[in-house]
């Protein structure tokens, strides 16, 4: 009798009723290498993917959910996307992205997280993908350039990786700021001023609201054969009072501090955010890579680091003793020097609002902006680099400033007009 009933009900319930999962947000980010379509469901969600040719388009079916046109009228078309159909199906719907161009796509499953509920990816792969053989590949061009040393090889090439983007907002201060525009600012004003010097050249790893994967971001700064690999952050601590800049590099023997060990927890656990994880990568070949130049690199990263460091000290606040070393994803398998710099903790009110401002981010792009030409100056004399400023620290003389920036006492006073060897602390000086 039971049965008999249940069944009844089920022939006058609507199809739509019937829906377990609903689709309660669309969002899409476009990216250089692919565009991202990300659902947000009440509950996980059995999905199909396939794309079809002529003409082309991605057909996502998602099994037993409800969707309302609002949503999808709200898609924009933009990148590979022309236009945007539904249709309710027996035991779902379907999606279909009518596109302008054939192209792969990847769908897969993100587990909720602090700030996201359940979700479903859909990347559009428009560019280049990822593959391990591209970086092997790389590594060979790589090499002859790094031991010819002493003759001239063109420009010192830095690469500017602005953390997160797009789906994943890193830390999100007291007021609600985003550390990945934060970060993306910061990277856009220290990529100027890094053109800006003759014999310095700037690569941006991110330059919109996008995600790159972690291991992207290493492959894209071999790719541009870049000397210097830095990587700006702006995190939260659960400590709201702790505040100032800190400078990490990469340590494969365990976190020098709890607040390094933590930091790269949650660093590392963005690519999972981002829906992909670091443990679908080949680890062998990733592994070899870093074998290869380990011990030499962390050796510049510290150095390097530790010019960052103490020009970034002249800006702001700098917390803790010196560069701290972590496990971070994003610093491994990099052949350069590499440093991971939090500019600020976001989490503190304080200094949230100074990283908003405009004059800040300037300063903070100049600190760092310092300890490159001067760690690039000593690695390739050839360069002579030029330009750049400093802001003078009480104590500072003369003759310290001018020897950390490999330039002469007397070239220092006629670019800044400077009659005498009095200086004001705050006072910022033009370098030769
Ligand atoms: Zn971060």
């Amino acid at each position: 009798m039971r049965a008999a009933i249940l069944s009844l009900t089920l022939l006058l319930t609507p199809a739509a009723a019937m829906a377990e999962v609903v689709v309660e947000a669309i969002r899409t980010w476009q990216g250089p290498e692919h565009t991202r379509v990300v659902f947000d469901l009440s509950e996980p969600v059995r999905h199909e993917l396939f794309v079809l040719d002529d003409p082309d388009r991605a057909v996502v079916d998602l099994a037993n959910t409800q969707l309302s046109d609002e949503l999808v009228d709200g898609i924009r078309s933009e990148g590979p996307i022309e236009r945007v159909r539904t249709g309710q199906r027996d035991d779902g719907v379907r999606i279909v992205f009518d596109l302008d161009r054939a192209l792969k796509a990847e769908g897969f499953a993100v587990a909720p997280n602090s700030q996201y509920g359940d979700r479903l990816v859909v990347d559009l792969l428009t560019g280049e993908g990822s593959t391990e053989g591209l970086l092997v590949q790389r590594e060979r061009e790589r090499t002859p350039v790094k031991t010819s040393n002493g003759t001239p090889r063109g420009d010192f090439v830095v690469a500017i990786d602005a953390g997160h983007g797009g789906e994943d907002p890193g830390a999100i201060g007291p007021a609600g700021t985003y550390e990945k525009d934060i970060v993306l600012s910061v990277a856009k004003r220290l990529a100027r001023r890094v053109d800006a010097v003759d014999g310095l050249r700037p690569v941006l790893i991110r330059d919109g609201d996008y995600y790159v994967g972690l291991r992207d971001r290493t492959r894209k700064a071999r790719a541009a054969n870049a000397d210097l690999f830095v990587s700006l952050h702006a995190d939260a601590f659960t400590d709201r009072r702790v505040k100032g800049s800190s400078v990490f590099v990469l340590s494969r023997n365990g976190a020098s501090s709890e607040m390094a060990r933590m930091l790269a927890r949650s660093e590392n656990a963005a690519d999972r955010i981002g829906g992909v994880s670091l443990g679908d990568k080949d680890p062998q070949v990733a592994s070899v890579l870093v074998d290869l130049s380990r011990a030499h690199t962390v050796e510049e990263s510290l150095a390097f680091g530790k010019v960052v460091k103490s020009e970034l000290s002249a800006v702001g606040d700098v917390h803790g003793k010196g560069v701290e070393q972590a496990g971070f994803a994003v610093l491994k398998s990099l052949d350069m020097p590499s440093v991971l710099v939090e500019l600020a903790f976001l989490s503190n009110p304080e200094e949230e609002r100074r990283l908003k401002s405009a004059d800040y981010q300037r300063q903070l792009a100049g600190g760092i902006l310092n300890g490159i030409r001067e760690y690039a100056g000593s690695e390739r004399p050839d360069l002579r680099l030029a330009g750049g400023e400093y802001t003078v620290e009480r104590g500072d003389t003369l003759s310290e400033i001018a020897a950390r920036h490999s330039v002469s006492v007397q070239s220092l006073r006629s670019v800044n007009n400077l009659p005498g060897n009095q200086l004001h602390a705050g006072r910022t000086l033009q370098l030769p």
